[in-house]
């Protein structure tokens, strides 16, 4: 088992909502965000982690967490066996460096105004990652590396495609040398052919750099080519985490289940039933008491209203959050 570079236990993150006029002249109080409740998982050196989940279910805020634009409510992140967010690490700027987040729109987190040999310059040279007359000869390095021509260096963002722009994002990203890279939806706003070609150029990369992946998607055949391992994540808590091929072709918790008859098969002749999720996702603001998917889950016993599943082991290696998960119906989906 490879070592683990990063450690989050029970993270929670409430947001605050003010109360409106109505709130107060009713004297109601004010209401929370529930956004996330409780996420604890490792990180492996060189592994790609898919998370996925409905959209609002708090996958990209746990990606904040642990860039830190947002600070959790409680609960820890460690890296290199320090907490991220004490004292003496919270002022550590290599911090930023070793861990890069890349967004799903490269185009807003460009400026606009830089070229893109400006761009990675000021990338290397904010982390001094090179002495100032190797910073030209870094550059050209890093254009090679995500395949892009030597002229991009003297264009600007809006003069690429939307792919050309997130290999930018990756080689600005590169350029600092980190050690987890977090793509959030990477390429969700992409074309599905070139979605391919950045994914592809990520995996690859990764294995050239050893880098460790957090892949945050809403996409499941992506994540299931990307990720070693998947945490299926459900109202900020994760129900169900495990290796990528056993959760792909037999998930044990119904929202798992769910989600996975949901998406589109890899192949053509699966007619599969898709299992109807019931209901809308529910409010984080209001989050069902027990196992949090009752309302929607179509095994939800009396005990499931009120006793909520921990994360549990599975003999299959994985983990799940549902007090029934080995006597339900399994769902093919290989
Ligand atoms: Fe469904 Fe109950 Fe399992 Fe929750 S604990 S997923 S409601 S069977």
């Amino acid at each position: 088992m490879n070592q683990t570079v990063m450690k989050i236990d029970d993270l929670r993150l409430v947001f605050p909502i003010s109360r409106s006029l109505v709130d107060v002249v009713k004297g109601r109080p004010g209401r929370e965000v529930n956004a996330l409740n409780g996420v604890s998982l490792e990180l492996k050196q060189g592994e790609t982690l898919g998370v996925v989940g409905e959209s609002g279910c708090g996958k990209s805020t746990l990606a904040r967490c642990i860039v830190r634009l947002n600070q959790p409510t409680s609960g820890q992140i460690h890296f290199d066996g320090q907490d991220v967010f004490e004292g003496k690490m919270l002022k550590d700027r290599s911090y930023n460096r070793r861990v890069q987040m890349m967004f799903q729109d490269p185009y807003s987190s460009l400026n606009p105004r830089m070229t893109t040999g400006q761009i990675l310059t000021e990338a290397l040279r904010v982390h001094e990652m090179r002495p100032h007359d190797q910073v030209d000869e870094r550059v050209s390095e890093l254009l090679d590396l995500v395949r892009l021509p030597q002229d991009a260096k003297d264009k600007l963002p809006h003069e690429f495609s939307g792919g050309q722009r997130q290999r930018i994002a990756i080689a600005r990203a590169l350029a600092v040398e980190p050690e987890i890279l977090i793509a959030d939806e990477l390429v969700s706003a992409l074309d599905v052919s070139v979605q391919a070609q950045v994914v592809n150029l990520l995996l690859e990369l990764q294995e050239r750099l050893s880098l460790t992946v957090l892949f945050v998607a809403h996409d499941l055949r992506l994540v299931r080519h990307v990720s070693n391992r998947v945490a299926v994540i459900y109202l900020g808590r994760i129900v169900e985490i495990g290796d990528s091929e056993t959760l792909f072709s037999a998930p044990a918790h119904p929202y798992s289940q769910a989600l996975l008859s949901a998406a589109p098969s890899l192949d053509p002749d699966d007619k599969g039933q898709a299992i109807r999720l019931e209901g809308e996702l529910p409010s984080p603001l209001n989050i069902p008491p027990g196992c949090p998917f009752h309302v929607r889950c179509q095994y939800a016993a009396d005990r499931c209203r009120t006793d909520q599943p921990a994360l549990r082991p599975l003999t299959t290696g994985g983990e799940v959050a549902c007090h029934f998960a080995e006597s339900l119906e399994q769902n093919d989906h290989a």
